[in-house]
């Protein structure tokens, strides 16, 4: 907030409009011009955004639209006023960086006909042949901005508050990435929260975000219990069968959000990331991801035993009644329970949080109820 004093608001004679990227809210705003961009509405909370984060977004003429990597992908701040669009441009020196190249064009097509091939061929073929294929080899940028539009159609079905305890969101980082360098996935971009739901789920997203819901947290009595359903995400991560279900299930909207070059932008993501929250995965990905999670508790000197009876608890207790058997997605049969069960080893390993540490988790979203 240093320079706010000494910056005059930058005056425009057309209105300035903001869109948070969090609501459909048209808010009128000033703009001042320090060492950051702060957009204010009058009795709001000012937002920064960084000039290096700044990036043009597609416009009609006469008007500057303005998105920013740090903020939520749909944020917009639309400038109207000539003279003022010029001082923020002048301002951010990256506006441009991620403008399609020729070569960043071509790799659009090529994968929209990908996707398309992918489409035929399930059509022709019935079965995911090509999804199987490609899945691997999306790139990293794409699956990654797949995940960022999927995060925002995650957070308008469960609800868009990410619990931030801080104790709790240290204690949660902690064992994220014990399991992730145990993993041996070395992305640097994967992220992990917990949303305040009483749904009882965990998922995960492309680009590597891993999903726990307080409804799971909350059924959860040891760390163990949660650390082995983490690994069983982090497998269906590793193992690309998030971006498989999303072109198998959702490849018509994963080629329209390609073809618009906008994927946030298209309306058919909302129905490509239902079909990723309530994927089903084949039982060959769950096996796999059964003994990737099972490999890497071992990894760890851990039992997997322990996540499979809070599967079976959640699934015991709530299995088939509709809309809260959430973990269909996630069947667990006797034989997963007997599996886990047979790969039950005596710890070897030190525990993966403190007392302390796992009461601070499961009160990440306070200690009020939902
Ligand atoms: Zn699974």
């Amino acid at each position: 907030m240093s320079d706010v004093s000494t910056e005059a608001p930058a005056q425009a004679t057309k209105p300035t409009i903001f869109f948070d990227g969090v609501s459909s809210r048209r808010r009128q705003v000033t703009l001042t011009l320090g060492d950051a961009l702060e957009i204010i509405e009058e009795g709001g909370t000012p937002v920064r955004w960084a000039y290096a984060d700044i990036r043009r977004a597609d416009s009609p003429a006469g008007l500057l639209r303005l998105a920013c990597t740090a903020a939520p992908p749909l944020a917009r701040l639309e400038i109207r006023d000539a003279a003022l669009a010029s001082d923020v441009t002048a301002r951010c020196m990256r506006l441009d960086e991620h403008q399609t190249s020729r070569r960043g064009i071509a790799k659009i097509v090529g994968w929209s006909v990908a996707a398309a091939v992918s489409i035929v061929c399930v059509v022709l073929f019935g079965v995911p042949l090509a999804a199987d294929r490609l899945a691997p080899l999306v790139p990293k940028s794409v699956e990654r901005r797949i995940g960022d539009a999927a995060e925002v159609q995650v957070k308008t079905i469960f609800g868009r508050s990410v619990c931030e305890g801080p104790a709790g969101k240290a204690a949660f980082t902690k064992l994220v990435n014990r399991l992730r360098d145990a993993a041996g996935l070395d992305d640097d971009s994967m992220t992990a929260g917990v949303l305040s739901t009483t749904v009882p789920n965990a998922f995960a997203l492309p680009g590597g975000k891993v999903f726990v819901l307080k409804g799971l947290l909350d059924k959860a009595e040891s760390p163990d219990e949660l650390a082995g359903i983490l690994a069983h995400e982090l497998g269906h991560l590793k193992h690309h069968d998030n971006m498989r279900g999303l072109i198998y299930n959702g490849g018509t909207s994963f080629l329209i959000g390609l073809l618009f070059g906008d994927v946030t932008g298209s309306s058919a993501v909302i129905f490509a990331s239902r079909s990723l929250v309530e994927a089903s995965y084949s039982r060959e990905a769950e096996t796999a991801a059964d003994t990737f999670a099972i490999e890497i508790m071992h990894a760890l000197g851990r039992s997997p035993k322990p996540a499979a009876e809070l599967m079976f608890r959640i699934t015991g207790k709530e299995g088939g009644s509709g809309l809260t058997n959430i973990l269909a997605s996630h069947p667990l049969t006797e034989d997963r329970l007997a599996r886990m069960t047979r790969e039950d080893r005596p710890a070897s390993g030190p525990p993966l949080l403190t007392d302390k540490e796992w009461q601070a988790l499961k009160l990440i979203c306070g200690s009020g109820k939902i």
